[in-house]
């Protein structure tokens, strides 16, 4: 049962009758197991089923990985009850937006879309929704605006709620359990890649970091269960994904809400990894984001010990000064940071280093920045993710006066990028020469590839008579290098 404040809601319960005289049957595995299960009503679905021949779904996604992870189980839904996935929202019955709240920018995106939907809607038969990570404040308008919206936990319940809309649905078998907050995870997801799998290990956070929305949009905590996680892994491996990235807005504090039931962390990616190595298929496992005062030694060992764990940490340090970092209820200190550093140059000296930083907080001095640029250029990231700080509503950030000028934010933001280019650009050129092992993205265009090295540094390769496919790992030696990215040839 959905509980009492739940965010399920419909808003606008007008019947909405499908109806495409030209259709034939088409029976999703949903339907059809229904008529196995229950012949009796099979006269009413099948006629009920006729309409949906041909009804197409339209679905954009804003925001992080977690955001993607979560529009593959909502494809998975859509199309399982018969819905087609087009690309063209014109043609779409259902329009439906995953909502990143986390930037100002993607809400106003989020708004934008549907102000067009609703003209649409007012001369067609069309339905919305919105799910993702949305701010009590949106929430609210939201639901004068689009016909549903549902979190991702209650996912599984998204066919009942078409249904009112005359959307034929016919439960298959009833997904409730005893803890619905994770019952979506259950749902197999339709993977937007060839090779990548994202595999989300934990919904929500207990940091309440003072610039971010997520513990508001998401909730606490929850872990998902490791056996579920290993599960589907060893599916999607034998499926033919080869690089799985484990999803946690606070990904190495997983299982603490489930002490004593699960393995935490570096034993969950231990876990993982022996699955791969076991199934004697080559593939690697990434995770992203961890928080660096729950980042412990073990995980870098268990990276050392293990070929199908990726030489790659992306270690958000968000700011390199201490009472920045206090300001912004980091719980960390630059020198813990750098403890963190020292691990892994000590263990995995080879992993790449992937970090993100803030500008601008409230009340960054300009000797405070400096910090940040001197603690950029000390630890030689390969890549960082650089944002303009701006407030968000509900979060201790929002309370504090928001005083670096935008001009400001702007000129440090560029300080940064360019310190970037400098030691990411660096760190790339002194990788000319060696040999690296990638895993083929996709095909650019004839003869020309899209790859990955392990650390997930952008890897070129232009070879005509390669023949290579999305999936395959192959030996290349680098012949170039810019900031960002690399060119290869096969060896
Ligand atoms: S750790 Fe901080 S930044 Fe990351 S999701 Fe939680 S509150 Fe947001």
């Amino acid at each position: 049962m959905v509980s009492a404040d739940s965010e399920l809601s419909k808003t606008r319960a007008v019947p909405l009758i499908f109806a495409n005289p030209a259709c034939v049957h088409h029976l999703s595995p949903v339907h059809l197991a229904y008529f196995e299960t229950a012949p009796e009503k099979a006269p009413a679905i099948r006629s009920a089923m006729r309409i949906l021949k041909g009804m197409k779904y339209f679905l954009v996604t804003y925001g992080c990985q977690m955001n993607q992870s979560d529009a593959e189980r909502i494809a998975a839904v859509l199309e399982e009850l018969g819905f087609e996935k087009t690309e063209n929202e014109a043609e779409a019955n259902i329009l439906g937006v995953v909502a990143c709240s986390v930037r100002q920018t993607s809400i106003n995106r989020v708004y934008g879309r549907i102000v067009a939907w609703n003209e649409r809607r007012d001369r067609e038969r069309v339905i919305t929704f919105v799910s993702g990570c949305i701010l009590d404040r949106d929430r609210k308008k939201f639901a004068k605006l689009y016909d549903l919206r549902f979190s991702i936990e209650e996912l599984p319940q998204l066919p009942g709620l078409l249904a009112t809309y005359g959307v034929p649905f016919v439960p298959r078998h009833s997904l409730a359990s005893d803890n619905e907050r994770t019952d979506y995870w259950k749902i197999a997801p339709l993977c937007g890649s060839e090779v990548q799998a994202w595999i989300p290990i934990q919904n929500g956070c207990n940091r309440f970091c003072a610039y971010c929305a997520v513990p508001y949009t998401r909730g606490r905590e929850v872990s998902r269960d490791a056996r579920e996680i290993l599960d589907e892994i060893s599916r999607l491996l034998e499926q033919g994904y080869r690089r799985f990235t484990l999803l946690g807005q606070n990904v190495n504090s997983y299982g603490r809400d489930r002490e004593g039931s699960l393995p935490v962390f570096a034993r969950l990616l231990d876990d993982a990894a022996d699955i791969i190595e076991k199934s004697g298929r080559e593939a690697l496992i990434h995770f992203t984001s961890p928080h660096p005062s729950d980042m412990s030694r073990d995980v870098f060992e268990v990276m050392r010990a293990r070929r199908a764990v990726a030489r790659q940490v992306h270690l958000p340090l968000q700011s390199g000064d201490d009472a920045v970092l206090s300001r912004m209820r980091r719980s960390y200190t630059l020198s813990r940071y750098r403890e963190i550093i020292g691990w892994i140059r000590e263990l995995v000296p080879e992993a790449s280093l992937f970090t993100d930083i803030i500008v601008g907080f409230p009340g960054e001095s300009e000797a405070e920045f400096e910090n940040t640029r001197l603690a950029m250029e000390e630890f030689q990231f390969d890549m960082a993710f650089v944002a303009m700080y701006s407030p968000r509503p509900g979060t201790a950030g929002s309370k504090m006066k928001d005083d670096v000028p935008q001009a400001e934010k702007n000129r440090r933001l560029h300080v940064l990028a360019d310190l970037l280019k400098e030691t990411a650009g660096r760190r790339k050129a002194g990788m000319v020469g060696r040999i690296e092992r990638v895993l083929v993205d996709g095909i650019v265009s004839p003869g020309v590839y899209s790859a990955r090295t392990g650390g997930l540094i952008p890897v070129h390769i232009a070879d005509p008579s390669a023949g290579l496919a999305a999936g395959m790992f192959v030996d290349t030696e680098i012949t170039a290098a810019s900031p960002m990215s690399l060119a290869g040839r096969l060896v």
